[in-house]
């Protein structure tokens, strides 16, 4: 071993989904919208490429022509908002700005599989809480003394939703760290933990333009929380990294924002073919819990996951597969059109039949 090998932050990274070059696959394993973004965004691009006087200068490092847009939107003052290049960043941010009393943090034993990885980068100590039986998140749990608290609701890749009074429950026992509720996917059904944020100052929450808003390829997400800790995420994002926002994604995502109409519509598409495909999956031999995100969590009765992610595979559809405890024979299903999921259905009629 090289001297300088010692030193080096050797880190085990995350591992996105697979983004296939081939335009004919159907993919539905990484969880995007599969509708266009709001027509104005498009719009935004063309007439920030019309200006490029206005690429020359650097973006406004307080992004705050997408900062008002959400606070507008929320009904928010801006100093409640926080953005950066995905709620990947933002939850990065967190993590660095927040998790720091040396005692563990606490997050699900099967959640969103960054998590960890963040912990191990900035060597933040963390223990994992079993989810139960039904994969649902144990309030109590939550309770002990501990460095920080988060999880994603709807959890993910489960899918399941823990109910509002008892995400304040959490919230409510832990007066003395910065509670993190990550809503990548609430908008699938979900009621937010918002309002809480004017009751409880140890409360983030964190969304994203990825799912809902059809916008994964510009990299936009938020957190909303006490001014005291937005200004605290702002300081390490500018010790960091003044312009973490391009112009592009700017614009793009105050166009997004504005659009309710056509958030709502699609928004309201996903969560009627999800309704549907739960039916024709349950006729096919499948079991799952309850979700609200624009996903599937399912095992077959008698087929296991892996064989049919790799059946699945062959056949160009593309879903999630994880072999890790407690999941290793469940897959990952996002919601994309009803086309794509009258494919899906078709192929595993056929499939398990023979
Ligand atoms: C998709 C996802 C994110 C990250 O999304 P970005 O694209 O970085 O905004 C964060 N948390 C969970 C639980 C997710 O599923």
């Amino acid at each position: 071993m090289k001297a300088w090998e010692a030193n080096i932050r050797k880190v085990i990274p995350y591992v996105p989904g697979e983004q296939p070059k081939d335009a004919d696959i159907i993919k539905l394993n990484t969880n995007e919208n599969p509708y266009p973004p709001a027509p104005g965004v498009a719009e935004a691009i063309r007439k920030l490429a019309g200006q490029p006087q206005v690429l020359r200068k650097y973006p406004d490092p307080s992004a705050d022509v997408l900062v008002s847009a959400i606070a507008r939107y929320y009904h928010l003052q801006k100093e409640q908002v926080f953005v950066g290049v995905g709620s990947d960043d933002v939850l990065a941010m967190c993590f660095l700005t927040f998790f720091n009393s040396g005692k563990p943090i606490l997050f699900p034993d099967i959640t969103y599989s960054f998590y960890d990885v963040w912990a191990d980068l900035f060597r933040i100590p963390y223990e994992c809480r079993p989810l139960d039986a039904q994969f649902r998140i144990v309030k109590e749990d939550y309770y002990k003394e501990n460095g920080g608290v988060i999880f994603p609701n709807p959890n993910a890749p489960t899918g399941e939703l823990l109910p509002l009074s008892q995400v304040e429950d959490i919230i409510a026992h832990n007066p003395q760290v910065i509670v993190i509720v990550d809503e990548a996917y609430i908008d699938f059904g979900g009621t937010t933990a918002l309002p809480l944020i004017e009751k409880y100052d140890n409360l983030l929450v964190v969304q994203t333009f990825s799912k809902s808003r059809s916008l994964a390829g510009m990299r936009i997400g938020y957190a909303m929380g006490n001014p005291a800790l937005i200004q605290y995420l702002n300081d390490v994002k500018y010790s960091f990294n003044s312009y973490t926002m391009n112009q592009a994604a700017l614009a793009a995502g105050a166009a997004a924002v504005e659009d309710d109409a056509y958030f709502q519509m699609t928004r309201e598409r996903i969560i009627r073919t999800r309704e549907r495909v739960k039916g024709e999956l349950s006729g096919l031999g499948f079991e799952f819990g309850d979700s609200k995100s624009n996903f599937l969590f399912v095992t077959h009765e008698s087929c296991p996951a892996e064989e049919l992610f790799q059946a699945l595979k062959k056949a160009k559809i593309y879903v999630r597969y994880f072999k890790k405890p407690r999941i290793d024979n469940y897959l990952r299903i996002t919601i994309g059109t009803d086309q794509e999921m009258d494919a899906l259905l078709d192929f595993l009629r056929s499939y398990l039949v023979s």
